[in-house]
């Protein structure tokens, strides 16, 4: 197999199969540079120069789930804390000011945030801005998913993580990988602007996973995908596995930009977190999205889903974005 002839393939409109994919997931040297120059120029063509920038609000790190790889799952002592609407409503009115067009409210998987509460808080920012507004906080019922989007919920970011079902099992001993597509498809269904992501360098994960992955991505034509390395997590049955490859991680947003033509693409925190440049290298590959964190920081301190993970400001976040030789438009 030819790499040349593969990312001609590509660039023709034609599928990738998953072998294609496993060899471009293993380019070295050369033809890595040229993987990376190429999803660079998809990037200009479907996507422009401007790097869209996303608030995020780390709003509860309560969670009912014990994923193995997370440090505030269920097990861990750490400080709990829920932010109230009031608090929440300050940070989304930063957000506002700063001419961010979206709020992403993410938390653990917090039962006390029922349908009704969430609902309430959906239909206030809706009321006070005029924020898109992206859910990420894990598996709940089609009823409720439903509801969030008729209070006016765009967007939902709920990763894949592993397409392995083994990788899968043992990282979530709670969930199920069928459970996990079926949300998916559910959000689908319900008219989301669908967000997915998988994590590079679980336990036992292989680059034919990562493939697996890629293509799970491309059959759900998901709008937005967030590929991110493994960070191991203070206290976590994973803290002792090694950290996810960061060129690794790169050739598969690379890759990812090229198969998934026009989703969007985050420059993730967890590169930044095992990369000084972890950010400017993802907006080199083809990612065109950054998040920056708006939780207050007395709890976003508390919302260690890992360790030493970076605190994406917006001074940090334009520096990068200048770096890449990108515009923004705040
Ligand atoms: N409870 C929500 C939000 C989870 S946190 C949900 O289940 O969707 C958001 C993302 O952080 C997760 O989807 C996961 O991909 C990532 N994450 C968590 N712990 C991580 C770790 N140790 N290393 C890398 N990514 C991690």
């Amino acid at each position: 197999m030819n790499f040349i002839d593969i990312i001609n393939k590509a660039e023709k409109g034609h599928k990738v199969n998953k072998e294609e994919i496993i060899h471009l997931l293993k380019a070295q040297g050369q033809d890595k540079t040229h993987l990376i120059e190429f999803a660079n120029k998809i990037r200009k063509e479907d996507m422009g120069e401007e790097v869209i920038l996303r608030g995020i609000v780390e709003f509860s790190n309560y969670c009912r789930k014990s994923c193995n790889y997370c440090g505030i799952r269920k097990q861990n002592k750490i400080n709990r804390y829920r932010i109230s609407i009031d608090e929440i409503m300050e940070a989304v009115n930063q957000i506002n000011k700063h001419k961010i067009p979206t709020v992403v409210l993410q938390s653990g998987e917090d039962p006390w945030w029922d349908s009704e509460k969430i609902v309430k808080l959906i239909k206030m920012i809706k009321k006070e801005t005029k924020l898109e507004v992206t859910l990420s906080i894990g598996e709940r019922s089609k009823e409720e998913y439903k509801k969030f989007k008729e209070a006016g919920a765009d967007k939902f970011l709920l990763k894949i993580e592993a397409t392995n079902d083994l990788i899968f099992k043992e990282a979530h001993p709670d969930d199920t990988l069928k459970g996990r597509r079926q949300c998916s498809r559910w959000l689908k269904e319900l008219g989301y602007i669908n967000g997915s992501g998988c994590i590079i360098g679980l336990p036992k994960q292989t680059i034919e996973d990562i493939a697996g992955d890629i293509i799970f991505f491309k059959d759900m034509e998901m709008d937005m995908i967030g590929i991110g390395p493994f960070v191991p997590a203070k206290n976590t049955p994973y803290e002792k596995y090694p950290q996810g490859d960061v060129e690794l991680t790169i050739k598969a947003i690379a890759i990812t930009r090229i198969i998934c033509r026009g989703a969007h693409l985050p420059a993730t925190t967890a590169l930044e977190t095992l990369h000084p440049n972890g950010q400017v290298k993802a907006l080199e590959a083809g990612a065109n999205v950054i998040m920056l964190n708006f939780t207050p920081q007395i709890y976003g301190k508390q919302y260690k889903i890992y360790s030493n993970k970076a605190n994406i400001g917006l001074e940090k976040a334009i520096e990068s974005i200048k770096k890449a030789g990108r515009t923004v438009n705040i």
